[in-house]
């Protein structure tokens, strides 16, 4: 469920989507650490005379902004057909879109450094800022390095997709029922499903055998991008990645620091519970005792990143849970447009507009018989106008229907930003964008569920029933927060050097055991790349977003709840039909990033700083339980 860790607005991967570093309202244009520019080159193509004016820098950030908007829908439909028809020659054209597209947007950052200084009205200054912290692969100027570099990203890409793991031992257990060779949807429906220790084993050391050939061409990538930074102002890719969020990397860096202290308590408590129960099942011998970490390949999930398959041994109460949603959907004769509309109809009762009529027609809900195609979720938006889709192969079940709000979630806020100007449509920071969707997922509660149909009547309410609704959430949404975290701060110690090449996969243990609490269930050495066997690693996708968006949606959640009215406790308030909530919501919609990101959480919550409460109260009556079932454990881990 909350397949957001897993989805991508793709929109976005190249033009980040966050703002500038700078607070309130910049006036100044330019990165931190200024370093020599490139031979400025005006917006025109000529060489200026004299010193840059405040005119000149308008009319520049202008045309930079048509021009980039030109350019990234072109490579946004390019993009479409490649996922949508899987073929070399679609897989290169590709390529070469988003190299133009990266050459354009290096390019222009350093011709901006000429206007660095400059007393700018507010606006300008702001999409200067978007625009400095626009490449997260930032190119080199030199034409055969940054050949290398994007030739590098599709081949990283296409060699996780087409990841596969070899064994007699799994033969049968893919959906190709004669292969031995498994792609990661079979190894990993193996570790949704099955229980015996050393086959899950089998499937998880299996797909940690992709990523070793990454290594070199990861390495490379790094030295590349980080050159390319360089040559913008940066000290590294770091500094962009974590100078985008509108207050300084290292301020940054402390409140995300500090937003997971205050979630880890929470954390600890239920994988005190998980691994209590998984040691019944597994036995100490193969688990270990005391505070021995989780082997991380017992968890239900190749990453151990959400928890959520192993619900039906972690039920607290026995049979008391609220009707099975995936169920009621094959029972209502749901199909896959039809959970669309239904996810539709939820952002329709705020108050909000239908989907375009070109949506119904262009997105892809179901996966075509006849060709390969990308099936990870994302949502679109080809033209900036108004040219929204989703794709998607849509499952019938519940983890799909949060995944449809999701998805609709960055396609309503393309929707209503689309008239600002193209370098502030964007969320407010990234993590905004993912956290959207999320937050109506949270109202999509048992009482809800009745009301539109999907249960005949609304089950009865109890302790049990809420406790258990709680922990199948907290093993998807709270067990993430730790793997969530700890991606891009391995990320960041290597691009900024921190950590070696040559302690890659060392350092990668060290963050999960630190963070998770799990640890590998077979040795590992420098000759592995575990990071690599994670999808956003090689696609090169920031991953903090989702952390943020983690923590957000029950803050928006909360805030949307008391703007609708409603009293009692957060698990089971749904926003739905709350016009109130709808208005609040889409005003914090329509600005973008025009803003800086606390203006826009001030919008819904009137509150400024991320706050990691809401999702302590949304869970307290599970944290009460935990506490209680955990009385005797020696909880935490070593
Ligand atoms: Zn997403």
């Amino acid at each position: 469920m909350f397949q957001v860790a897993r989805c991508s607005a793709v929109a976005l991967v190249v033009l980040s989507i966050s703002s500038g570093c700078g607070g309130g309202s910049p006036k100044v244009a330019g990165p931190p650490c200024p370093a020599p520019a490139g031979a400025p080159v005006l917006a025109d193509g000529s060489q200026p005379s004299g010193p840059a004016t405040a005119a000149e820098a308008e009319a520049f950030i202008q045309q930079v902004s048509e021009q980039f908007a030109k350019l990234e829908s072109d490579a946004e439909r390019v993009s479409w057909v490649k996922s949508t028809f899987i073929t070399d020659d679609t897989e290169q054209i590709e390529s070469q879109a988003q190299e133009r597209l990266m050459e354009f947007l290096a390019r222009k950052i350093r011709e901006a450094r000429r206007f660095d200084g400059l007393q700018l009205a507010p606006d300008i200054a702001r999409q200067f800022y978007v625009l400095q912290y626009s490449a997260e692969l930032p190119a080199p100027a030199d034409p055969k390095e940054r050949a290398e570099l994007a030739g590098i990203g599709t081949k990283l890409d296409g060699m996780y997709g087409k990841g596969k793991y070899c064994s007699p031992k799994l033969k049968g257990l893919g959906k190709d029922k004669s292969a031995e060779c498994l792609p990661l949807e079979d190894l990993s429906a193996i570790l949704a499903t099955k229980r015996d220790y050393d086959l899950l084993l089998e499937a998880w050391r299996g797909w940690h055998t992709i990523s070793p050939p990454m290594r070199p061409m990861y390495q490379r990538m790094v030295e590349l991008a980080n050159k390319g930074a360089r040559e913008l102002g940066f000290r590294d890719v770091s500094d962009i990645w974590t100078g985008e969020y509108d207050m300084k990397p290292d301020e940054f860096r402390k409140e995300m620091a500090r937003l997971w202290t205050e979630v880890r308590p929470l954390y600890e408590q239920l994988h005190c519970y998980v691994r209590a129960k998984l040691r019944k099942q597994y036995g100490e011998a193969k688990m270990g005792k005391g505070k021995a970490p989780i082997p991380a390949h017992v968890l239900g999930n190749m990453w151990a990143q959400e928890w959520g398959k192993l619900y039906p041994m972690m039920e607290p109460y026995p049979g008391k849970s609220q009707p099975d949603i995936t169920k009621a959907l094959a029972a209502k004769k749901y199909d896959a447009k039809k959970m669309v509309e239904l996810g539709e109809r939820f952002f329709v009762s705020l108050g909000m507009d239908s989907l375009p009529k070109t949506f119904w027609e262009r997105s892809m809900f179901t996966k075509p018989r006849d060709r390969d195609v990308v099936c990870h979720a994302s949502a679109w938006d080809i033209d900036r106008v108004d040219d929204l889709r989703i794709k998607m192969c849509i499952k019938i079940d519940d983890e799909d229907l949060v995944t449809v709000h999701h998805e609709l979630g960055h396609d309503y806020y393309f929707h209503y930003y689309k008239n600002l100007t193209p370098l502030f449509q964007g969320g407010a920071n990234d993590g905004f964008h993912e956290g959207i969707g999320d937050t109506l997922a949270l109202s999509v509660t048992p009482s809800y569920l009745a009301k539109i149909g999907l249960f005949d009547r609304e089950p009865p309410r109890s302790k049990e029933a809420d406790v258990n609704l709680l922990m199948q959430r907290a093993l998807e949404g709270i067990a993430f927060l730790p793997f969530g975290k700890l991606i891009d701060e391995w990320r960041w110690d290597v691009q900024s050097g921190k950590t070696k090449p040559g302690d890659y996969n060392a350092a990668w243990w060290r963050l999960r055991a630190a963070y998770q609490g799990v640890s590998p269930p077979v040795p590992r050495s420098e000759d592995d790349f575990d990071p690599g066997a994670k999808y956003h690693i090689p696609a090169n996708v920031p991953y903090t977003r989702y952390f943020i968006a983690r923590i957000l949606q029950y803050q928006f959640h909360r805030a949307l709840c008391k703007a609708a009215g409603a009293t009692g406790p957060l698990h089971r308030c749904s926003i739905y039909g709350s016009k109130e909530a709808g208005e609040k919501l889409t005003a914090m919609l329509k600005l973008g990033r025009s803003r800086p990101w606390p203006d826009a959480l001030e919008t819904i919550t009137g509150e400024r700083r991320m706050d990691a409460t809401a999702i302590i109260d949304y869970y307290k009556p599970l944290t009460d339980w935990l506490i209680e079932q955990n009385k005797g454990e020696s909880c935490g881990w070593e």
